[in-house]
């Protein structure tokens, strides 16, 4: 197909209604079958005539997502996995919190980051996604689950560094924020970065949704370790740029630390983290490490985990302890990418 409408803006649709010849108002007509009724063709489209929609079946189809798997955890978590159309696997997890779902989805497949506690980090990097990949992800779980009316919240916290495929993300997060697009608010939708400055700079102005960045240390050396990608950006730069991020009124910027024994866990480290991040409105969300097969960290202990989370709170951080869910069936924090085929290659 020459257009897919799912991969589309509404300023190129007006574009493409305009040159089919068709009324302005078609634009949004069909954006909303599109993304809002989630039309799975144009023949769907029954406010629009069998001439109009003749006109667009010749330049343009709508590419969709069927789950290939889907697999249930105990505590409710559900982890889709998805096929490309060139035979790739994508995967995305729906995450059941107290009244409302978290829908994480991924960006890339596979990552170029290699952080050291993160399984999708061991699979490289395969691709990115187009901003319709994205969407198909989030249209498909919606289909699935029922939740057109009562939208998850949206984390991209997936495969990949969302801001390494900086274009496509954008471009999906606008069709996923707008009114003639999915209509999320922006306060319901995350993106989480390993710390990407330039592309930060460039999110805070084009658009209004949370940040969350993977802190995982308190020091440059231990980060150097955890995250290579701490060499070119290092922490006391971007640490910069999130005291600047323009932060909406009742929203902060979120860190995540992934608790490792004997890494990052002690008393010091608390101690260094609470002094890091002074003065920067922020919540910490302290995630234990999810072991999976192979991995080579430990988990800490309970107690490691509460004390660390009380020398945060005598400095007055709000940092809640993150159990993650769906560890189970592989699908928690850093654990996505373990049941793909990457093209014909089974990832183990
Ligand atoms: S933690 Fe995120 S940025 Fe790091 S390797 Fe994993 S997917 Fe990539």
């Amino acid at each position: 197909m020459k257009y897919d409408l799912r991969n589309i803006t509404i300023e190129e649709l007006k574009n493409l209604t305009s040159d089919l010849g068709m009324e302005p108002y078609r634009a949004r007509q069909i954006a909303q079958w599109v993304f809002r009724n989630n039309a799975g063709s144009i023949d769907d489209m029954t406010s629009l005539s069998k001439e109009t929609r003749k006109k667009l079946h010749e330049v343009a189809g709508i590419s969709s997502f069927t789950p290939e798997k889907v697999v249930t955890s105990a505590d409710g978590s559900k982890k889709y996995l998805f096929k490309t159309a060139d035979g790739c696997g994508v995967e995305s997890v729906l995450l059941p919190e107290k009244n409302h779902w978290t829908l994480c989805i991924s960006s890339q497949i596979g990552c170029t980051l290699g952080c050291r506690f993160c399984y999708t980090g061991t699979i490289g990097f395969i691709r990115n996604l187009s901003a319709a990949e994205i969407v198909n992800q989030v249209s498909a779980v919606l289909k699935a689950e029922g939740l057109q009316e009562k939208l998850p919240n949206l984390v991209l916290m997936g495969m990949g560094e969302p801001l390494l495929n900086y274009e496509q993300v954008v471009k999906s997060l606008k069709i996923l924020l707008s009114p003639w697009g999915f209509n999320f608010s922006h306060r319901k939708v995350t993106v989480s970065t390993a710390g990407i400055i330039p592309q930060i700079q460039q999110l805070a102005r084009d658009l209004p949704v949370n940040l969350a960045i993977s802190l995982n240390a308190p020091s440059d050396e231990i980060r150097n370790f955890l995250m290579p990608v701490n060499k070119k950006y290092p922490l006391k730069n971007f640490l910069y740029e999130a005291r600047s991020f323009p932060i909406p009124s009742r929203k902060r910027i979120t860190f995540e630390y992934v608790l490792i024994k004997d890494v990052n866990d002690s008393g010091e480290h608390a101690e260094a983290l609470a002094r890091l991040l002074q003065k920067i409105p922020c919540k910490i969300n302290l995630i234990p490490f999810n072991e999976y097969p192979g991995a080579p960290f430990k988990r800490p202990d309970e107690e490691h985990v509460t004390a660390f989370q009380s020398i945060l709170h005598q400095h007055h951080f709000t940092a809640p302890i993150r159990i993650s869910k769906g560890s189970d069936i592989v699908a928690a924090c850093g654990q996505l990418g373990g049941s793909i085929n990457v093209g014909n290659k089974q990832t183990p």
